[in-house]
């Protein structure tokens, strides 16, 4: 018999990661991807290995916040003007998703996904040949003061109650981890089972090109929607034309709703904008990858450069970039590290935004489609999509496969909005 054709729309990290696992059952896979593997969000996150990453975006008390975000379009996280009708609906969901009893259902399901993640990716790098790419050194949450460190409690309390081990830091140890650190840090935490990756789009590309290997075909093209057959999908609609496939599996990233609404699915699927900076060759940095508490970015030591990464902007797939946004991380930066250069040479940074794709709950749609029998879904991973694209694809290879689940799939449901 020949072997099952699955085309895989979207060559991000979980697309990668997925086709790799289909191949391992004896499916044929076709990437196809509208732009060149890797490049969208997978680009240019934190590149954060994190088990620990089980704390929703929306937590108690997030209601209060929402009036700050409309009138700081500098802070860490913030809503435009000219999207807030659009965003709406989702940021409902979003404040509903903080309640303290659905915050602890929501980080029992992340850590299923998140915390095989150092060695579920060391494995692929490793076939790959790029295990280099593959750290684990923790990772550090720094505060500014005693005030900030206590802030912190409620989220650490999650991410210990899921089963991450996390020390606590005084002055001094601190310093001794991380000589660079301005002093004004007074406290941290470190969690030592969390890796990263020191370049997220080699990564991502080094996974596509041994599906490649394998035997994968890549194909660049958009899909605009499915041809069906009765209950089933025989071929994805592409402006160069049809891709049939015996089962498909939509890991779009942001780009998903169209898709799943064409197959009969209302997911609330937004984006979460996201940027970074990156300074080349920089004269200090961390040597673990380290949150600021305050500034809600994340500092990583990558193989070429300082990179900051973080923030959140509401403005949707189609807004510019607001540059100003990534000139405020080089600045913490510049805090964060005094001995950086004050005046970093313009030819040594470089800055990006990424489309982050969010589910106001935090949590990934997964699963099987509402209306059709062989169409899977694997997007909306949000802030923690390098982090869990290695388990998104056992599961999505268990289902393709037909086979008991090695998770259990029910808090990724792509009904579960109603
Ligand atoms: C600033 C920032 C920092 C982050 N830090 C981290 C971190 O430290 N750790 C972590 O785990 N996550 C992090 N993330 C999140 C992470 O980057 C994403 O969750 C992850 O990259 C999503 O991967 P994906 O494969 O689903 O999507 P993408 O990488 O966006 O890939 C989707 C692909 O689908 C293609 N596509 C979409 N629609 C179509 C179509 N119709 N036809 C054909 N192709 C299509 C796109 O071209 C794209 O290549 C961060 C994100 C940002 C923005």
């Amino acid at each position: 018999m020949a072997a099952r054709h699955v085309v895989v729309i979207g060559a991000g990290i979980v697309g990668a990661c997925t086709a790799l696992l289909l191949q391992r059952d004896g499916s044929r896979v076709t990437l196809v991807d509208k732009g060149a593997p890797g490049e969208g969000a997978s680009l240019g996150n934190a590149g954060c290995l994190n088990g620990s990453s089980v704390v929703p975006v929306s937590m108690p008390g997030t209601l209060q916040q929402v009036p700050r975000w409309l009138f700081d379009p500098m802070g860490p996280l913030t809503i435009r003007w000219s999207y807030l009708p659009m965003i709406a609906p989702w940021l409902w969901r979003f404040v509903r998703a903080g309640r303290p009893e659905r915050v602890q259902e929501i980080a029992r399901a992340l850590r299923p996904l998140t915390a095989p993640t150092v060695e579920m990716h060391r494995q692929f790098a490793r076939e790959a040949g790029v295990e280099d790419l593959v750290r684990q050194v923790g990772h550090l949450h720094v505060y500014r003061s005693d005030d900030a460190f206590a802030k912190d409690a409620g989220a650490m309390a999650l991410r210990a109650g899921s089963g991450a081990r996390v020390a606590e830091l005084g002055f001094d140890d601190l310093r001794q981890l991380e000589p660079d650190l301005d002093r004004g840090y007074v406290r941290a935490r470190l969690i030592e089972e969390n890796g990263h990756c020191r370049d997220p789009l080699r990564l991502t590309r080094a996974y596509v090109e041994l599906a490649q290997r394998r035997g994968a075909a890549v194909k660049r093209a958009r899909v605009t929607g499915f041809r069906r057959d009765g209950g089933h999908v025989v071929a994805a609609f592409t402006d160069q034309g049809d891709v049939e496939g015996d089962a498909f599996v939509v890991a779009g990233g942001a780009w998903s709703r169209d898709l799943a609404a064409s197959l009969g699915d209302a997911v609330p699927l937004d984006t979460e904008r996201g940027y970074h900076v990156m300074v080349s060759g920089p004269e200090a940095g961390p040597r673990t990858p380290t949150t600021s508490f305050e500034g809600k970015f994340v500092a990583t030591p990558m193989e070429n450069g300082l990179r900051a990464a973080g923030t959140v902007e509401f403005a949707g797939l189609h807004a510019a970039p607001c540059w100003d946004r990534a000139d405020v991380l080089l600045r913490q930066l510049q805090a964060m590290y005094p001995g950086l250069a004050r005046q970093v040479p313009e030819a040594r940074v470089s800055r990006w935004m990424g489309f982050r794709p969010s589910m106001p709950d935090s949590l990934p749609v997964i699963g099987p489609a509402g209306r059709v029998g062989n169409v899977f879904y694997g997007f909306g991973h949000g802030h923690v999509g390098l982090i869990s694209a290695p388990m998104t694809a056992r599961l999505l290879s268990d289902l393709v496969a037909g086979r008991p689940p090695s998770i259990d799939p029910a808090p990724y449901a792509a009904s579960r909005f109603g």
